[in-house]
């Protein structure tokens, strides 16, 4: 089946003059993972035509809180028809509450926090007023969900904790990467499925099983299920293939592909 649109709601880029020594760096530290593309947004928009791909957004990371005013600046001035930038708050950012109003201002969607990469626990007290000023201003929150490639161990984004922020903040819209909890599949299942949030599939084929995958979509709902790839770390078109593999209607796969992240981002 070709999708009659592909929205990707989990992509990486950086800063042109930025971008080769952040691919380096987080290569050294990711066990053998190695970038499919530069990490320049030149390279991420010809990835998306070779995979026909019309929007990516773009999560950007801040892993010290004096990036924070930066990357809503770089935001600013990638965005555009085919790009939806995503900027970072960090939970030691003072001024949170000024920059998430200034974001919402600039009319960006949502932003993305990561825990591993941040210092942090999803459902930790220090993060609760900044959840709180993103549901105040409608705004998506994307995070890092499970273990991490180069935290393998670490459950500072564990589903359980993730069901406490759901249940504390239910108008909070809440984009859960890796199927709600890469290589934390049965929490997943007990803790999240069917839950009031979305669950973005990249770093799962391959990862679990089709059959369970597929048993994990129907669980939670196709309406809340968003095609990400994770590109610069997968191949975007590789990833397209992976869904169009597995046992779905066209109706889901459409849901995926694109529906459910115009509904969720409003385009
Ligand atoms: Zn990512």
């Amino acid at each position: 089946m070709k999708a009659s649109r592909i929205i990707d709601i989990h992509t990486h880029a950086f800063p042109d003059f930025l971008a080769k020594r952040a691919i380096e760096q987080l290569e050294a530290m990711s066990y053998g993972e190695k970038a499919h593309l530069d990490g320049t947004i030149s390279d991420l928009l010809r990835s998306m035509d070779k995979a026909g791909i019309e929007v990516a957004v773009i999560c950007s990371i801040a892993t010290a809180p004096k990036q924070v005013r930066n990357i809503t600046e770089w935001s600013r001035q990638v965005a555009s028809e085919r790009i939806i930038p995503f900027p970072s708050i960090h939970p030691d950012y003072a001024d949170f509450s000024e920059e998430i109003a200034q974001i919402k201002d600039l009319g960006m969607k949502g932003i993305k926090m990561h825990p591993q990469y941040q210092g942090f626990k999803i459902d930790e007290d220090r993060v609760m007023p900044i959840y709180e000023a993103l549901a105040a201003h409608d705004l998506i929150l994307t995070l890092h969900a499970g273990f991490d490639i180069s935290f393998p161990t670490d459950p500072s984004a564990s589903p359980d904790k993730t069901a406490r922020v759901i249940e504390r903040f239910p108008d909070l819209r809440i984009v859960a990467c890796h199927f709600g909890g890469w290589r934390q599949w049965e929490e997943v299942k007990r803790y999240l499925a069917g839950k009031n949030l979305y669950f973005e599939t990249s770093y799962t084929i391959g990862d679990l099983p089709d059959e369970k995958v597929v048993e994990l979509i129907k669980l939670h709902g196709d309406d809340k299920i968003l095609f990400g790839t994770d590109s610069p770390w997968k191949d975007q078109a590789k990833s397209i293939e992976e869904i169009n593999s597995l046992p779905l209607s066209d109706e889901t796969k459409e849901k995926v592909f694109h529906r459910n992240a115009e509904r969720l981002l409003g385009l």
